[in-house]
C-alpha cells in the first residue's frame, strides 16, 4: 500500500465539511460552499422557499396526481422541465411536470448530466 501524500486533496465524500465548506445540496452538484447550496443552485433553494412556489407546486400536484412520467405512482414532487439555474421560467405550469420520487430523482440526475 502507497503512503498517501499530506497535503494532497484527495477525494472526500458528500456532506464532508472541509474547513467550513460543504458539499452542495442540489443533486449531484459537488461544487463546494460555505451555505447548503453553492451560488449556482442558492438561486433554485430560493424559489423554493417561497409562498408562490408552495403554491404553485400544490396546484400542479393537484392537477397531476399521478406520475407524469412513469405514470404508475403518485406525483409527490414538481420538476423544473427546464432547469432554473438554465433559465427555466420558475412559476409557469408549462415548464413545471409532477412526478413521482423515484421520477424526480431519475430526472434531476438527467438533468444535472445535461442528458434532458
Ligand atoms: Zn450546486
Ligand atoms: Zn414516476
Amino acid at each position: 500500500m502507497r503512503h498517501l501524500r499530506a497535503g494532497v486533496a484527495g477525494s472526500y465524500p458528500t456532506g464532508m465539511k472541509i474547513t467550513g465548506l460543504k458539499v452542495c445540496a442540489f443533486g449531484e452538484c459537488h461544487e463546494l460552499s460555505h451555505g447548503r447550496y453553492c451560488q449556482k443552485h442558492r438561486g433554485v433553494d430560493r424559489v423554493r422557499q417561497t409562498s408562490r412556489w408552495k403554491r404553485t407546486r400544490l396546484v400542479v400536484l393537484r392537477n397531476n396526481p399521478v406520475c407524469e412520467h412513469c405514470g404508475q405512482d403518485f406525483s409527490m414532487e414538481v420538476n423544473h422541465i427546464v432547469r432554473i439555474v438554465d433559465g427555466g421560467a420558475e412559476f409557469d405550469y408549462d415548464n413545471l411536470e409532477a412526478l413521482c420520487v423515484a421520477c424526480h430523482k431519475k430526472v434531476t440526475a438527467q438533468q444535472a448530466r445535461g442528458e434532458r
